[in-house]
């Protein structure tokens, strides 16, 4: 009777965490016809957000980049590079020709937590005093110190709304920053104050967001670059688009007839995205609610978190997890590295997984059945997280005509389209550094555009591209390039 009874109550607890487990991939369905219902409610929304301020949810923000650098520019320029989980200084040197990077050195560093809640003169100081060391120690090299002002491109990877390429005000904050007096604030003037008051002589020549840094450097290597795209710790995407296209700024009028657009896809939102209650939970919890829905279903800021809201969940339903760890309802204790770490664990015995809820998680002794449900659960969130941003990329390119489509709508066959050479700038962690997620989105990608489109869209990674982007554009809207053409 004991054993009997043991069984079926084992038997019956499988039963309620697999009805979890089976409510968390009905909840995250991802069907090729759902993403392309995402694809057409972000091209949908990009109108929107460029027909009128405020039409959209996305903000397609403007730039006033209306040039992307040309290979020519020449000399030192630096970097600030500040938005994620690190922190960076780069200085630049550049040839004169095309793409020629001479050397790039960066220095990284992870920016102390307090900084991202305290004043903003704390964390501009901070940001100074990085830069006013890495300056300094270039005197102790070989290279001659300059003769000339510093120039500098400042990387802010929060949306700004820019009144022109060195300057703009932040809008709101996102990725755990609130520095609530700086909203509303002239971003590149409280660097400025900072520089200045620390007696360095260097001027904010470009503020960019990561992701135009990025669509720099990736068309500085390669000018099928169209648009660029981040998955870290935030997600979002900018691209080139025509200025008669961006209908809420009637008479922009540029050399090019073009401008980068920054998107800020993260607040994108659509009633086709497949939410669970773990995502109403995280955003109703957030230091942000009801904003950056599609940057919560996708970055790395937050897909560690879904992951520990699953578990506990079937925790509460079931002992197999043992009795109740209180780590389960700590906040982003599950960092999401810690979670592709799980999920790539190819050891037979899962022994990363047993080690990181043993360390994490304080649950020990998991059976390999239980480990193997984690594997599961960690493969469902980023599944969907990869093929979401996918249906986001795709949405790009039907905005921009290049997923394919515009020879059926002229009365050609898919076959006669001779489809170009699409490149998308791409940084971030989550894609450089998860292969599952990586492979998600390149699956995904081919699924909503077919075999034939999709060989001819190119992700490339750029390395530091987001900093090395904002150099190039401190370049190419240096003031001394100013004066050299008068
Ligand atoms: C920010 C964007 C940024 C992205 C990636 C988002 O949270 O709003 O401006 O580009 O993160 O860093
Ligand atoms: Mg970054």
């Amino acid at each position: 009777g004991v054993v009997v009874g043991k069984r079926v109550k084992s038997r019956r607890k499988w039963k309620r965490v697999m009805g979890v487990l089976r409510e968390l991939e009905e909840g995250c369905e991802t069907t090729v016809s759902r993403l392309r219902q995402v694809v057409d409610a972000m091209a949908v929304e990009m109108h929107a957000g460029l027909a009128s301020e405020g039409g959209s949810k996305l903000k397609m923000l403007l730039t006033f980049v209306d040039n992307l650098p040309t290979g020519s520019e020449k000399g030192i320029y630096y970097a600030l590079d500040l938005g994620g989980t690190n922190f960076r200084v780069l200085r630049v040197q550049l040839g004169g020709q095309r793409s020629s990077i001479l050397s790039s050195d960066v220095e990284r560093q992870p920016i102390p937590p307090e900084l991202m809640t305290g004043t903003s003169e704390d964390l501009f100081d901070f940001i100074a005093s990085a830069l006013q060391q890495f300056v300094e120690k270039e005197g102790n090299g070989s290279e001659p110190p300059p003769i000339r002002r510093r120039e500098l491109g400042f990387t802010f990877s929060f949306p700004v709304k820019q009144t022109s390429v060195s300057s703009g005000i932040l809008i709101k904050w996102t990725k755990g920053f609130a520095i609530e007096s700086m909203v509303g604030q002239e971003v590149a003037e409280s660097l400025q104050r900072a520089l200045d008051k620390r007696g360095l002589d260097m001027r904010v020549a470009a503020l960019v967001n990561d992701t135009v840094g990025t669509l720099a450097l990736g068309h500085y290597h390669d000018e099928d670059t169209v648009a660029a795209v981040i998955i870290g710790t935030g997600t979002n995407a900018c691209y080139l688009e025509r200025t008669d296209a961006i209908i809420k700024c009637q008479g922009l009028l540029t050399t090019s007839g073009g401008m980068v657009v920054n998107m800020e896809w993260g607040n994108f939102w659509s009633s086709h995205l497949p939410r669970t209650s773990y995502d109403i939970d995280l955003d109703a919890e957030s230091p942000n609610p009801n904003d950056q829905g599609f940057e919560k279903m996708i970055s790395g800021m937050y897909l560690g978190d879904i992951v520990r809201r699953v578990i506990l969940r079937m925790s509460e339903e079931s002992d197999i997890f043992g009795p109740a760890s209180s780590r389960l309802s700590m906040p982003f204790i599950l960092r999401t590295p810690l979670m592709a770490a799980m999920h790539e664990d190819d050891s037979p015995e899962l022994t990363e997984v047993a080690r990181i809820l043993n360390d994490v998680l304080e649950i020990p002794d998991v059976p390999l059945k239980v480990r193997k449900l984690i594997v599961k659960i960690c493969d469902v969130v980023t599944r969907r997280a990869a093929r979401l941003a996918a249906a986001g990329i795709v949405g790009i390119l039907k905005k921009i005509g290049r997923d394919g489509s515009g020879g059926i709508s002229s009365g050609r066959s898919r076959s006669d389209i001779r489809m170009r050479r699409t490149v998308v700038a791409i940084e971030g962690g989550l894609y450089s550094s998860y292969t599952l997620f990586r492979e998600y989105l390149h699956e995904a990608l081919t699924d909503i555009l077919g075999d034939d489109i999709a060989q001819h869209v190119i992700l490339k990674v750029t390395e530091d591209g987001s900093g090395i982007g904002a150099a190039l554009l401190a370049a190419s809207h240096s003031s001394y390039s100013v004066d050299t053409v008068q």
